[in-house]
Parts: C-alpha cells; sequence; structure tokens
C-alpha cells in the first residue's frame, strides 16, 4: 500500500510488493485494489511450493520458498560455506545478519555471492508463478536481501525469463523498492487513512464526545 500510494506503485494498477526478511511475504494490488483473501492470508509467496523434495519449513510444509530463501537458511548456508574452509568477510560480521551477507554480495564477496544468487534463483522462480497467475505490471522487492542489489536480481531476472509466459512479461518491470525499512510503517498509515477517508465521521469532533 505504501507503494502504491507513495513509492513507485503511483498510477500502476496490478503490482506486487514481496519482502525478503526473516519471512517472506507479499501485498498483492489487484486493479488498484488490496487483495486480502478469504480469510485475510493472500500474499503468503514464502510458502509457495518451489521443490516438493526440498527441505522443511517451519510452517510444516516442505520445500516452501520461505525454506530455501529465509534469512535462517541463508545464514546457515553462509556459516557452512565458511566451515567448509572458504575465506569470507562474513566471518568477521558479529552477529552475521542477512542484511550483512547480502551487503557482502553487492561488495564482491565470493561466499556471499554464491548464497545470494541461489536465493535469486528460488525467488525468482516464485515469482515467475506470480507474474504467470496475476499478470502484475511492477513487482517490488523489499527487505534485508535487497541490501545484495544486483548480485541478487541477475539471477532472479533470469529464472523469470525461463518460466513466465512471454505475454506476461511485456511491459513488466521487478525493481528494488526505494521506500526502504520505512515501507512497512508507511503503508499501515495509508490503512487508517484509506478507512478515515472512506468514513469521514473519524475527522468530527463529536466522534470523541460522549453522546447526551
Ligand atoms: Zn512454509
Amino acid at each position: 500500500m505504501a507503494e502504491a500510494w507513495l513509492g513507485a506503485g503511483r498510477g500502476v494498477g496490478t503490482l506486487a510488493y514481496i519482502k525478503v526478511g526473516t519471512g517472506i511475504g507479499a501485498g498483492l494490488i489487484v486493479n488498484g485494489t488490496l487483495l486480502r483473501g478469504a480469510n485475510g492470508f493472500a500474499g503468503e509467496i514464502g510458502h509457495t511450493a518451489i521443490d516438493s523434495s526440498g527441505p522443511p519449513c517451519a510452517c510444516g510444509l516442505r520445500g516452501c520458498l520461505q525454506s530455501m530463501v529465509g534469512s535462517a537458511t541463508v545464514l546457515e548456508r553462509t556459516r557452512a560455506l565458511v566451515r567448509s574452509g572458504r575465506v569470507s568477510s562474513v566471518m568477521h560480521q558479529d552477529p552475521m545478519t542477512l542484511t550483512g551477507v547480502a551487503m557482502a554480495a553487492a561488495e564482491g564477496d565470493p561466499v556471499a555471492i554464491e548464497v545470494v544468487e541461489a536465493c535469486g534463483h528460488h525467488l525468482g522462480l516464485a515469482i515467475a508463478n506470480l507474474f504467470n497467475l496475476l499478470n502484475p505490471s511492477l513487482v517490488l522487492l523489499g527487505g534485508g536481501l535487497t541490501a545484495a542489489g544486483e548480485q541478487l536480481l541477475r539471477p532472479l531476472r533470469e529464472a523469470i525469463s525461463a518460466r513466465t509466459l512471454w505475454a506476461s512479461l511485456t511491459q513488466a518491470e521487478v525493481r528494488i523498492s526505494a521506500l526502504g525499512p520505512q515501507a512497512t510503517a508507511l503503508g499501515a498509515a495509508t490503512l487508517v487513512l484509506q478507512a478515515a477517508l472512506a468514513d469521514p465521521r473519524m475527522f468530527s469532533r463529536n466522534q470523541s464526545t460522549p453522546p447526551a
């Protein structure tokens, strides 16, 4: 909602915002309306299946995107590569963080790049499914992993190109959100504003006056 009202999504009818952090979730706006789903759970892209024989996910399912790209997996994979003898600048991070690994990738650290590229590939598979299903014209990415910049976007775009119907990719764009860490708070604020604009009595002083 923050992107749709204040960011790169202004004037875009159908878009998705995907946050890649501890977990992975998506906000979906279809023809200008936030898609909530029957029970308010639309957008759980982190729990879409990427590999039917993949690792178990915290949700109880198997091979979910989150089990392959979430921060716990990123840190575990990075530590495993370092333990195997690979030299990396992330060895000096205390504590090691998702954003730290992503930034190391952006700075050219080979271990961090290897981990981030795998994430980009898996994320790209999920986004390809999203393109085929919803046909958004814009997909914005946020969260700690996006600090990797092009190191994340390159494999992600390759996976999308290889798995998306050509017609769904025409005039479509995948970008990193420019709203940064404030995006979540801004999005929450737009929901309050939307409710207030839908019912202007919320602005009325009489609302705080108890009935006589
Ligand atoms: Zn899951």
